[in-house]
């Protein structure tokens, strides 16, 4: 037992020691304040959300004191970032400050990010900015709230110290949750230094705790990487959402959405959107998204490479494709919901899609309107524009003998869009307004209900807010 009756377990550091360093936090700032806690993240770990108002919950999440019984350590790993290979990187800003088993003996990593530096920080600064912290901590509840799977947030404290970016930013840290935070590039990592026993030791701890029914089968256990990495992104597609950066260092060997940086959710359909304003090229495009989660696997695939051979990688990394296409098919009939197979399916869809594509119109609310008045939806397409009156004529006509009644759950009404983030960036950095912020998480962890007195916030950017710029930089 720990403290708060966490039951943590040193779990990763039954590694061998090249997988990690053990260290303490640095204790960033000088009086480091609670901006934000989250209850749900709270009941992962089975802890009272009462823990808030203790100072030592506050020293805690800051990095100022240890989780007894637990040494805190700074995971190793490499990883390709936009396509090439970047050698070793590592948690450079992250530590892992406890592994908690919950009564459901699911074993959390908790995590803090920007609590200085660590052994694998390299020209950074271990830092993280309140601005992008807050984005991270809204995101992960908002996609937790839409059913993604994802890593969670506990928790954001302000440092009260300055941070240097393009400009002074305050700082802060997040402490957030994931089942295991273990990447695609901790696989590369010790493959691409000719470590194989090391690729085998990770991949058998790996699936020991969180695969126990492939203990002894690599290969079931990459078919499965394969699977769940494709059902995420087949997710993020039909729900609109772009990750940014999706380098084989930001994949999560669970098939969770991990590393929330210049992600964006699509206001205006734009498959081309590209929502990092560092990526020139557009790899990390929306539309470039599955695409790009297979080349990630097959990188995975290659570090496997001494473990499972080679034409099976081939097969399993072949599955892809249907994993991915029958997810996303699936959600996108769902959205419209089209349950009994129709022909002519596809075309209303792919019809949907086009008309958006053409008009700029809204993604979220495309959707989520059809359950409203036929005169609101039409207008999301522009005046009198015919073949969106078209379209919905021959959409009412097949879904006569749907039921479209749960529709309101399966499409949300509040997506995390930018200006929305924004917003609550604004609210905490100029005025301390802590209100504000709790307002939009809330709407976030309920995406699929109205709540009075926010509809602002389903809304497209208004004119002043549309044209945020995010980039790398956190
Ligand atoms: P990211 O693009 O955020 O996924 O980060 C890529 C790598 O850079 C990871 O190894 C991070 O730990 C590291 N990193 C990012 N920002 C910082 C920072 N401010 N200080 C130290 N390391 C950082
Ligand atoms: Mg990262």
């Amino acid at each position: 037992m720990s403290d708060f009756g966490l039951i943590l377990e040193n779990h990763y550091a039954g590694l061998p020691d090249d997988f990690y360093t053990k260290m303490p936090a640095e204790k960033v700032g000088e009086r480091p304040r609670l901006i934000h806690a989250n209850p749900k993240a709270a009941a992962l770990l089975d802890l009272d959300p009462a823990v808030f108002g203790d100072p030592r919950f506050v020293d805690v999440v800051s990095g100022h004191a240890p989780l007894e019984n637990f040494e805190a350590l700074a995971m190793v790993y490499s990883g390709h970032q936009f396509g090439v290979w970047a050698g070793q990187l590592g948690d450079g800003r992250a530590l892992m400050i406890g592994q908690a088993r919950n009564r459901d003996g699911e074993l959390w990593d908790i995590q803090l990010k920007g609590a200085g530096k660590t052994p694998y920080s390299r020209f950074g600064d271990g830092r993280a900015v309140m601005r992008s912290t807050i984005r991270e901590y809204l995101c992960s509840e908002a996609m937790a709230g839409l059913r993604i799977p994802t890593s969670r947030a506990l928790a954001i404290v302000a440092t009260g110290e300055t941070v240097m970016r393009e400009a002074p930013e305050p700082g802060a840290v997040l402490t957030r949750l994931a089942r295991s935070h273990v990447r695609f590039g901790h696989f590369e990592h010790f493959f691409h230094r000719g470590e194989k026993d090391k690729v085998r030791v990770l991949a058998d701890h790996v699936i020991a705790e969180y695969f126990p029914n492939m203990i002894g089968d690599h290969a079931a256990w990459y078919g499965e990487v394969v699977r769940r990495t494709a059902v995420m992104v087949a997710q993020w597609q039909a729900v609109g959402f772009a990750h940014g950066v999706m380098n084989t260092d930001n994949m999560s060997i669970l098939g969770l959405t991990l590393d929330y940086g210049p992600y964006g959710f699509l206001d205006a359909y734009d498959p081309q959107f590209i929502c990092n304003h560092t990526d020139t090229q557009g790899r990390y495009s929306f539309i470039n998204q599955p695409v790009i989660a297979h080349w990630n696997l097959r990188a995975l695939a290659l570090a496997l490479s001494d473990l499972i051979p080679t034409e099976t990688l081939i097969e399993k990394l072949a599955t892809f494709e249907g994993h991915f296409g029958g997810t996303y098919h699936g959600l996108m009939r769902a959205k419209l919901g089209l349950t009994r197979e129709v022909e002519g399916d596809n075309k209303l869809i792919g019809g949907l899609l086009g008309l958006m594509n053409k008009t700029r119109a809204d993604y979220t609310l495309s959707f989520r309107n059809l359950t409203g008045e036929d005169a609101g939806w039409l207008k999301l397409f522009g005046e009198a524009n015919v073949d969106a009156e078209s379209w919905l004529s021959r959409y009412r006509v097949r879904t006569e003998s749907e039921d479209l009644s749960g529709l309101d759950r399966i499409n949300p009404k509040y997506v995390l869009r930018n200006w929305v983030a924004e917003t609550a960036i604004r609210a905490v950095e100029d005025h301390n307004d802590i209100a504000t912020l709790d307002r939009i998480f809330r709407l976030m962890q309920a995406p699929f209900e109205t709540h009075d007195g926010d509809e602002a916030f389903a809304a497209p950017p208004p004119p002043n807010m549309c044209d945020l710029e995010v980039s790398c930089s956190s």
